[in-house]
């Protein structure tokens, strides 16, 4: 199977990757962004209670990603398999990934970290922000926060799978598909 974290600050580009990666390798794409606004479109309980954090670009519980992603892996059992977007965001995730990777047997082939400088990420997503309907993408401090946290929280994922010699870091200033090639090199580099 094809496990791939991809891997970036907000406004990298991961969910426009994501699209192209899945299509070429036929992989199951699962965003924990994407899953979770869908829980605050059917306004469930787990929905009203993420949004209040997410409105304000703060990181949701481990716990409710990791429970989000478990019960889609037993979803998609026999998929070729997946690509993680904006998820694993802690490095407790990520050890909870590798563990319900190894109770299916399997394992992430390895991250693919966007490099997009901070400048760049303020200004793709305000512009998001006119279009995208995003709460969190609608001022310049929400996106401080969410560019804040990545800093803090997210960041030392990278180090977590460069200490398992999984990592490739990939420029993500560019365009789109020069982006995407750099990106299908490191993937057909991957051992599967
Ligand atoms: P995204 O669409 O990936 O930018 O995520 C939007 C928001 O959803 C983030 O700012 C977090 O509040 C929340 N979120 C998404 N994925 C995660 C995750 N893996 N861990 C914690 N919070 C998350």
């Amino acid at each position: 199977m094809l496990n791939i974290v991809l891997f970036g600050p907000p406004g990298a580009g991961k969910g426009t990757q994501s699209q192209k990666i899945k299509e070429k390798y036929d992989l199951i794409h699962l965003s924990t962004g994407d899953l979770l606004r869908s829980e605050i479109g059917a306004k469930t309980e787990l929905g009203l209670k993420a949004k209040k954090l997410m409105d304000q670009g703060i990181l949701v519980p481990d716990e409710v990603v990791v429970g989000m992603i478990d019960n889609k892996l037993q979803e998609h059992k026999g998929a070729n398999g997946f690509i993680f977007d904006g998820f694993p965001r802690t490095v407790q995730q990520a050890g909870a990934l590798d563990n319900l990777l190894e109770s299916h047997k399997d394992s992430i082939s390895g991250m693919i970290a966007l490099e997009v400088t901070k400048n760049e990420l303020v200004q793709r997503l305000l512009k998001r922000g006119e279009t995208s309907g995003r709460e969190d993408d609608k001022s310049e401090e929400k996106i401080s926060k969410r560019v804040e946290e990545y800093e803090n929280k997210t960041k030392p994922v990278a180090d977590y799978y460069k200490s398992q010699h999984k990592f490739t870091s990939v420029e993500g200033i560019g365009e789109i598909d020069e982006i995407f090639e750099n990106i299908c090199s490191a993937i057909d580099k991957l051992p599967r």
